[in-house]
Protein backbone atom coordinates (compact mmCIF):
# COMPACT_ATOMS: atom_id res chain seq x y z
CA UNK A 1 0.00 0.00 0.00
CA UNK A 2 2.77 2.53 0.99
CA UNK A 3 5.51 3.45 -1.46
CA UNK A 4 8.94 2.98 -1.40
CA UNK A 5 11.15 5.04 1.29
CA UNK A 6 11.43 7.81 -0.70
CA UNK A 7 15.66 8.30 -0.80
CA UNK A 8 16.02 11.83 -2.77
CA UNK A 9 14.02 14.73 -3.38
CA UNK A 10 12.73 14.77 -7.07
CA UNK A 11 14.83 16.51 -9.49
CA UNK A 12 11.97 19.25 -10.90
CA UNK A 13 11.25 20.54 -7.54
CA UNK A 14 12.71 23.55 -8.49
CA UNK A 15 9.09 23.98 -10.50
CA UNK A 16 6.89 24.44 -7.56
CA UNK A 17 8.86 27.12 -5.76
CA UNK A 18 6.72 30.31 -7.59
CA UNK A 19 3.55 28.39 -6.63
CA UNK A 20 4.27 27.37 -3.00
CA UNK A 21 5.73 30.89 -2.10
CA UNK A 22 2.31 32.40 -4.04
CA UNK A 23 0.68 30.34 -1.57
CA UNK A 24 2.55 31.73 1.10
CA UNK A 25 1.43 34.91 0.17
CA UNK A 26 -2.00 34.33 0.14
CA UNK A 27 -2.39 33.25 3.55
CA UNK A 28 -0.25 36.40 5.16
CA UNK A 29 -2.61 38.54 7.19
CA UNK A 30 -3.55 42.13 5.15
CA UNK A 31 -1.73 45.04 7.17
CA UNK A 32 -5.13 46.57 7.51
CA UNK A 33 -5.78 43.24 9.23
CA UNK A 34 -2.91 44.11 12.67
CA UNK A 35 -4.66 47.45 12.79
CA UNK A 36 -8.01 45.80 13.31
CA UNK A 37 -6.40 43.95 15.58
CA UNK A 38 -4.61 46.95 17.50
CA UNK A 39 -7.89 49.02 17.59
CA UNK A 40 -9.90 45.88 18.97
CA UNK A 41 -7.08 45.45 21.68
CA UNK A 42 -7.14 49.43 23.04
CA UNK A 43 -11.26 48.93 23.34
CA UNK A 44 -10.17 46.33 25.90
CA UNK A 45 -7.25 48.52 27.50
CA UNK A 46 -9.79 51.09 28.01
CA UNK A 47 -12.43 49.12 29.74
CA UNK A 48 -9.69 46.44 31.61
CA UNK A 49 -7.77 49.47 33.57
CA UNK A 50 -11.11 51.02 34.27
CA UNK A 51 -11.91 48.17 36.64
CA UNK A 52 -7.79 46.99 37.22
CA UNK A 53 -5.61 50.15 36.67
CA UNK A 54 -2.62 47.73 37.29
CA UNK A 55 -3.56 44.90 34.92
CA UNK A 56 -2.27 44.50 31.74
CA UNK A 57 -3.39 42.81 28.18
CA UNK A 58 -0.69 41.01 25.91
CA UNK A 59 -1.22 39.80 22.41
CA UNK A 60 0.06 36.21 22.03
CA UNK A 61 -0.58 33.20 19.88
CA UNK A 62 -0.45 33.66 16.08
CA UNK A 63 -1.46 37.12 16.31
CA UNK A 64 2.08 38.14 17.47
CA UNK A 65 4.35 35.07 17.17
CA UNK A 66 4.18 36.15 12.81
CA UNK A 67 3.15 32.58 12.20
CA UNK A 68 -1.00 33.68 11.99
CA UNK A 69 -2.64 33.24 8.47
CA UNK A 70 -5.34 36.10 7.54
CA UNK A 71 -8.46 35.94 9.80
CA UNK A 72 -7.50 34.25 12.76
CA UNK A 73 -9.17 34.77 16.01
CA UNK A 74 -6.89 36.82 18.34
CA UNK A 75 -5.52 35.66 21.79
CA UNK A 76 -5.05 38.36 24.61
CA UNK A 77 -3.79 37.58 27.82
CA UNK A 78 -4.35 39.57 31.18
CA UNK A 79 -1.87 40.21 33.60
CA UNK A 80 -2.84 40.47 36.74
CA UNK A 81 -2.66 40.43 40.57
CA UNK A 82 -4.88 37.48 41.05
CA UNK A 83 -3.73 36.66 44.96
CA UNK A 84 -7.33 38.11 46.10
CA UNK A 85 -9.56 36.38 43.36
CA UNK A 86 -9.84 32.98 41.70
CA UNK A 87 -9.21 32.91 38.05
CA UNK A 88 -12.82 31.82 37.75
CA UNK A 89 -13.97 35.21 39.34
CA UNK A 90 -12.41 37.33 37.65
CA UNK A 91 -13.21 35.56 34.44
CA UNK A 92 -16.66 36.24 35.45
CA UNK A 93 -16.21 40.15 36.22
CA UNK A 94 -14.30 40.52 32.99
CA UNK A 95 -17.37 39.09 30.93
CA UNK A 96 -20.02 40.85 32.75
CA UNK A 97 -17.39 44.35 32.14
CA UNK A 98 -16.96 43.39 27.99
CA UNK A 99 -20.74 42.18 27.57
CA UNK A 100 -22.24 46.03 28.97
CA UNK A 101 -19.74 47.70 26.76
CA UNK A 102 -21.76 46.30 22.75
CA UNK A 103 -19.18 43.47 23.15
CA UNK A 104 -20.73 40.54 21.50
CA UNK A 105 -21.12 36.69 22.05
CA UNK A 106 -19.28 37.13 25.35
CA UNK A 107 -18.78 34.07 26.87
CA UNK A 108 -17.17 32.98 30.06
CA UNK A 109 -15.43 29.17 29.92
CA UNK A 110 -13.85 29.06 33.45
CA UNK A 111 -14.00 25.19 32.89
CA UNK A 112 -11.51 24.43 29.79
CA UNK A 113 -8.22 23.52 30.30
CA UNK A 114 -7.32 27.10 29.95
CA UNK A 115 -9.86 29.08 30.61
CA UNK A 116 -11.10 32.15 28.94
CA UNK A 117 -13.78 34.48 27.79
CA UNK A 118 -14.92 34.48 24.12
CA UNK A 119 -16.18 37.55 22.72
CA UNK A 120 -16.91 38.83 19.10
CA UNK A 121 -16.06 42.26 18.46
CA UNK A 122 -18.64 44.27 15.97
CA UNK A 123 -16.97 47.31 14.99
CA UNK A 124 -13.94 44.84 13.61
CA UNK A 125 -15.19 41.55 13.13
CA UNK A 126 -12.84 40.08 14.76
CA UNK A 127 -13.15 37.41 17.54
CA UNK A 128 -11.06 37.40 20.67
CA UNK A 129 -10.52 34.91 23.51
CA UNK A 130 -8.66 36.47 26.68
CA UNK A 131 -7.14 34.22 29.05
CA UNK A 132 -5.32 35.09 32.91
CA UNK A 133 -1.99 35.27 33.49
CA UNK A 134 -0.86 32.77 30.80
CA UNK A 135 2.37 34.45 30.87
CA UNK A 136 4.41 31.42 29.78
CA UNK A 137 2.52 31.81 26.43
CA UNK A 138 3.66 35.19 26.18
CA UNK A 139 7.21 34.12 26.52
CA UNK A 140 6.89 31.18 24.00
CA UNK A 141 5.00 33.66 21.81
CA UNK A 142 8.04 36.23 21.59
CA UNK A 143 10.67 33.54 21.41
CA UNK A 144 8.87 32.17 18.12
CA UNK A 145 8.39 35.51 17.25
CA UNK A 146 12.51 35.79 17.07
CA UNK A 147 12.93 32.55 15.40
CA UNK A 148 10.65 34.18 12.66
CA UNK A 149 12.78 36.85 11.73
CA UNK A 150 15.73 35.20 11.59
CA UNK A 151 14.93 33.35 8.00
CA UNK A 152 11.83 33.99 6.25
CA UNK A 153 11.88 30.42 4.99
CA UNK A 154 10.76 29.61 8.74
CA UNK A 155 7.32 31.59 7.76
CA UNK A 156 7.03 30.10 4.75
CA UNK A 157 7.29 26.68 5.53
CA UNK A 158 5.21 27.09 8.86
CA UNK A 159 2.24 28.73 7.00
CA UNK A 160 2.86 25.51 4.27
CA UNK A 161 2.47 23.40 6.75
CA UNK A 162 -0.25 24.75 8.94
CA UNK A 163 -2.33 24.99 6.05
CA UNK A 164 -1.58 21.33 5.23
CA UNK A 165 -2.73 20.57 9.13
CA UNK A 166 -6.19 22.56 8.70
CA UNK A 167 -7.26 21.06 5.13
CA UNK A 168 -6.26 17.28 6.15
CA UNK A 169 -7.70 17.41 9.81
CA UNK A 170 -4.71 17.23 11.73
CA UNK A 171 -4.75 20.30 13.66
CA UNK A 172 -7.44 20.06 16.30
CA UNK A 173 -6.25 18.75 20.01
CA UNK A 174 -9.23 17.99 21.26
CA UNK A 175 -9.51 15.25 18.48
CA UNK A 176 -5.55 13.98 19.40
CA UNK A 177 -4.01 16.02 16.63
CA UNK A 178 -1.46 18.67 17.38
CA UNK A 179 -1.97 22.27 17.90
CA UNK A 180 -0.38 25.66 15.45
CA UNK A 181 2.04 25.98 18.19
CA UNK A 182 3.19 22.31 17.68
CA UNK A 183 3.98 22.36 14.14
CA UNK A 184 5.67 25.38 14.20
CA UNK A 185 7.95 23.84 17.00
CA UNK A 186 8.38 21.11 14.70
CA UNK A 187 9.71 23.46 11.65
CA UNK A 188 11.87 25.46 13.92
CA UNK A 189 13.83 22.24 15.02
CA UNK A 190 13.38 21.10 11.61
CA UNK A 191 15.27 24.23 10.29
CA UNK A 192 17.83 23.85 13.15
CA UNK A 193 18.95 20.56 12.11
CA UNK A 194 19.63 21.36 8.17
CA UNK A 195 23.51 21.09 7.37
CA UNK A 196 24.20 24.22 6.98
CA UNK A 197 21.93 25.24 9.23
CA UNK A 198 19.22 27.66 8.84
CA UNK A 199 18.25 28.61 12.47
CA UNK A 200 20.18 28.79 15.64
CA UNK A 201 19.21 27.71 18.88
CA UNK A 202 18.57 30.65 20.80
CA UNK A 203 17.91 29.13 23.90
CA UNK A 204 21.75 27.93 23.58
CA UNK A 205 22.87 31.70 23.37
CA UNK A 206 24.16 34.19 25.74
CA UNK A 207 20.66 35.34 26.88
CA UNK A 208 19.76 39.00 25.80
CA UNK A 209 16.04 38.40 27.40
CA UNK A 210 15.47 36.64 30.83
CA UNK A 211 12.03 36.21 32.78
CA UNK A 212 11.40 33.73 35.30
CA UNK A 213 7.42 32.61 35.19
CA UNK A 214 6.22 29.24 37.26
CA UNK A 215 9.54 29.15 38.62
CA UNK A 216 10.96 28.58 35.26
CA UNK A 217 14.15 30.39 33.81
CA UNK A 218 12.84 31.18 30.19
CA UNK A 219 16.07 33.48 28.91
CA UNK A 220 17.18 33.33 25.08
CA UNK A 221 19.00 35.59 23.09
CA UNK A 222 16.85 37.81 20.97
CA UNK A 223 18.95 40.35 19.48
CA UNK A 224 17.96 38.72 16.01
CA UNK A 225 18.66 41.73 13.95
CA UNK A 226 22.58 40.65 14.45
CA UNK A 227 21.37 37.45 12.90
CA UNK A 228 20.57 38.14 9.84
CA UNK A 229 23.40 36.56 7.89
CA UNK A 230 22.96 33.47 10.20
CA UNK A 231 21.60 31.28 7.75
CA UNK A 232 23.43 32.93 4.21
CA UNK A 233 25.27 29.49 3.93
CA UNK A 234 22.15 27.01 3.39
CA UNK A 235 20.53 28.07 -0.07
CA UNK A 236 17.74 25.42 0.12
CA UNK A 237 14.80 26.75 -1.31
CA UNK A 238 10.71 26.82 -0.24
CA UNK A 239 9.72 23.33 -2.37
CA UNK A 240 12.76 21.60 -1.14
CA UNK A 241 12.22 22.20 2.45
CA UNK A 242 8.36 21.35 2.08
CA UNK A 243 10.04 18.01 0.54
CA UNK A 244 12.25 17.30 3.28
CA UNK A 245 9.94 18.44 6.00
CA UNK A 246 7.50 16.24 5.21
CA UNK A 247 10.10 13.11 4.34
CA UNK A 248 11.18 13.49 7.73
CA UNK A 249 8.27 12.94 9.87
CA UNK A 250 7.27 10.15 7.21
CA UNK A 251 10.15 8.27 6.99
CA UNK A 252 13.44 9.19 8.85
CA UNK A 253 11.90 10.52 12.22
CA UNK A 254 12.36 7.73 14.98
CA UNK A 255 8.76 7.75 16.93
CA UNK A 256 10.29 4.87 19.13
CA UNK A 257 13.08 6.53 20.53
CA UNK A 258 13.59 10.55 19.56
CA UNK A 259 12.36 13.60 21.34
CA UNK A 260 12.56 16.66 19.44
CA UNK A 261 13.96 19.56 21.39
CA UNK A 262 13.81 23.63 20.01
CA UNK A 263 15.38 24.44 23.94
CA UNK A 264 18.76 21.87 22.81
CA UNK A 265 18.92 22.22 19.09
CA UNK A 266 19.09 18.62 18.91
CA UNK A 267 16.82 15.36 19.41
CA UNK A 268 16.69 13.76 22.54
CA UNK A 269 16.35 10.71 23.98
CA UNK A 270 12.81 9.43 25.54
CA UNK A 271 14.52 7.45 27.59
CA UNK A 272 16.53 10.28 29.35
CA UNK A 273 13.02 12.46 29.40
CA UNK A 274 11.24 8.95 31.03
CA UNK A 275 8.70 9.01 27.93
CA UNK A 276 9.09 5.73 26.92
CA UNK A 277 5.86 4.33 28.74
CA UNK A 278 2.74 5.70 29.13
CA UNK A 279 1.66 7.84 32.10
CA UNK A 280 -1.65 8.72 33.18
CA UNK A 281 -2.93 9.98 29.51
CA UNK A 282 0.31 10.84 28.36
CA UNK A 283 1.76 8.59 25.48
CA UNK A 284 4.26 10.13 24.07
CA UNK A 285 3.99 8.69 20.74
CA UNK A 286 5.08 11.62 18.76
CA UNK A 287 7.53 13.44 20.91
CA UNK A 288 8.00 17.52 21.10
CA UNK A 289 9.14 19.09 23.48
CA UNK A 290 7.84 22.41 24.51
CA UNK A 291 11.26 24.94 24.78
CA UNK A 292 10.25 26.02 28.60
CA UNK A 293 8.16 23.89 30.23
CA UNK A 294 10.54 20.81 29.35
CA UNK A 295 8.20 18.63 31.15
CA UNK A 296 5.45 18.95 28.82
CA UNK A 297 5.00 17.30 25.78
CA UNK A 298 3.37 19.18 23.06
CA UNK A 299 2.35 15.82 21.36
CA UNK A 300 0.95 14.04 24.51
CA UNK A 301 -2.74 15.04 23.00
CA UNK A 302 -1.82 11.92 20.18
CA UNK A 303 -3.35 8.30 21.14
CA UNK A 304 -2.67 5.18 19.33
CA UNK A 305 -5.64 5.92 16.34
CA UNK A 306 -4.33 9.26 15.79
CA UNK A 307 -0.71 8.38 15.56
CA UNK A 308 -1.61 6.14 12.40
CA UNK A 309 -3.75 9.43 11.53
CA UNK A 310 -0.52 11.64 11.37
CA UNK A 311 1.89 9.58 10.14
CA UNK A 312 -0.51 9.13 7.22
CA UNK A 313 -1.00 11.90 6.54
CA UNK A 314 2.90 12.53 6.68
CA UNK A 315 3.02 9.57 3.95
CA UNK A 316 0.75 10.92 1.93
CA UNK A 317 2.53 14.33 2.02
CA UNK A 318 5.86 13.15 0.92
CA UNK A 319 4.27 10.71 -1.63
CA UNK A 320 2.88 13.85 -3.41
CA UNK A 321 5.79 16.20 -3.13
CA UNK A 322 7.79 13.10 -4.27
CA UNK A 323 5.32 12.01 -7.37
CA UNK A 324 2.47 14.12 -8.07
CA UNK A 325 2.35 16.18 -10.88
CA UNK A 326 0.66 18.58 -8.95
CA UNK A 327 1.75 18.81 -5.63
CA UNK A 328 0.66 22.69 -4.56
CA UNK A 329 -3.04 21.23 -5.32
CA UNK A 330 -3.21 18.36 -4.21
CA UNK A 331 -1.40 18.56 -1.04
CA UNK A 332 -4.21 20.87 0.46
CA UNK A 333 -7.31 18.80 -0.87
CA UNK A 334 -10.14 18.36 1.79
CA UNK A 335 -9.71 15.00 3.54
P1 LIG B 1 -3.70 29.53 15.18
O1 LIG B 1 -3.31 30.33 14.00
O2 LIG B 1 -4.11 28.14 14.81
O3 LIG B 1 -4.65 30.21 16.12
P2 LIG B 1 -1.76 29.85 17.34
O4 LIG B 1 -0.32 30.15 17.16
O5 LIG B 1 -2.59 30.93 17.93
O6 LIG B 1 -2.33 29.34 15.96
P3 LIG B 1 -2.64 27.91 19.22
O7 LIG B 1 -2.31 26.44 19.12
O8 LIG B 1 -4.05 28.40 19.07
O9 LIG B 1 -1.72 28.55 18.16
O10 LIG B 1 -2.05 28.43 20.58
C1 LIG B 1 -2.03 29.81 20.94
C2 LIG B 1 -0.82 30.09 21.79
O11 LIG B 1 -0.97 29.44 23.04
C3 LIG B 1 0.49 29.56 21.22
O12 LIG B 1 1.11 30.46 20.34
C4 LIG B 1 1.30 29.36 22.46
O13 LIG B 1 1.83 30.60 22.89
C5 LIG B 1 0.27 28.91 23.46
N1 LIG B 1 0.15 27.44 23.52
C6 LIG B 1 -0.70 26.68 22.81
N2 LIG B 1 -0.56 25.39 23.13
C7 LIG B 1 0.38 25.34 24.07
C8 LIG B 1 0.97 24.28 24.83
N3 LIG B 1 0.59 23.01 24.67
N4 LIG B 1 1.92 24.62 25.71
C9 LIG B 1 2.31 25.87 25.89
N5 LIG B 1 1.79 26.92 25.22
C10 LIG B 1 0.85 26.65 24.32
MG1 LIG C 1 -4.69 31.27 18.06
Amino acid sequence: KHFRRVVQCRTDIEKFKAPFLAIFQSLVPAEEEKAKQKQLLAVLERLVFKEWPSAQLYLYGSCANSFGVSNSDIDICLAIDDRDNNKSELLLRLADILQADNLQNVQALTHARVPIVKLMDPATGLSCDICINNVLAVVNTRLLHAYGQIDVRLRQLAFIVKHWARSRGVNATYEGTLSSYAYVIMCIHFLQQREPAILPCLQQMAPTYRVTVDDIDCAFFDRVDLLQDFSAPNKESLPQLVWAFFDYWAYRHDYTNDVISVRTGTIISKHDKDWTRRIGRDRHLICIEDPFEISHDLGRVVDKHTIRVLREEFERAANILQYNPNPCVTLFEPY
